[in-house]
């Protein structure tokens, strides 16, 4: 990707003059060095440990409940969600509270409606998500969205909300297994063949042959 860069900025140089004004000592001049990753690119992975758990309290509760979790930024733009901790809650039909104070490490709460509403509510907002980096709804057995707070600066933090959460449970990463598999459709294409009972070709469409006049 820098290599590219670089000789876009050397065919410009060559373009025009005007860009005479643009070339400095540092031949890097513009590449600032930053990894910027678009908010549509971040991807929440939640442990098979927290789905299964979730989905099992989902089957015996009607209420409300929550947990807290990790969010580990290893691998970002995907997050990781695993731990559990588990506070001493109360709970009813529209409402969940921690009785308990939880863990400075755990960064994550994660709470779900019993109510199949699959958005963070004005008092979700005000109590989970502004109060956590991170905020994930857990609804008909499956997480819903999550706030994330990006910080900015000592106090203001941009809050982005994303659907794009996947459990452990269901991941399979087939990348490693993808590059094993060479695709050699182009080499094993039959050739048309000359049908002369019909007086046509037998013509391969990818799947089939298919009859077509000529
Ligand atoms: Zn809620």
């Amino acid at each position: 990707m820098g290599k590219k860069k670089k000789r876009k900025k050397i065919e410009k140089r060559e373009e025009s003059k005007e860009t005479e004004t643009y070339k400095g000592d540092d031949d890097n001049i513009w590449d600032s060095g930053l990894n910027i990753i678009k908010g549509q690119d971040i991807h929440i992975l939640v442990s098979e440990e927290i789905s299964r758990l979730c989905k099992a309290l989902e089957q015996r509760v009607d209420t409300e409940f929550m947990l807290y979790a990790k969010a580990d930024f290893r691998t970002f733009p995907t997050i990781t969600i695993q731990d559990i901790f588990f506070p001493e809650q109360e709970a009813s039909y529209a409402y969940v509270k921690s009785l308990e104070k939880k863990p400075d490490e755990f960064n994550v709460v994660i709470h779900r409606h019993p109510h199949g509403n699959t958005q963070f509510s004005a008092t979700d907002d005000e109590f989970l998500n502004n109060n956590s980096l991170i905020s994930m709804l857990f609804t008909n057995g499956e997480f819903a969205t999550a706030t994330i707070n990006i910080k900015i600066n000592g106090t203001s933090f941009v809050q982005v909300e994303t659907e794009n959460i996947e459990s452990e449970e269901n991941y399979i990463n087939v990348e490693p297994f993808l590059k094993k598999i060479r695709n050699v459709t182009q080499n094993t294409q039959p050739q048309q063949t000359w049908n002369k009972w019909n007086n046509k070709w037998n013509k391969w469409n990818g799947n089939s042959y298919n009859s077509y006049y000529y």
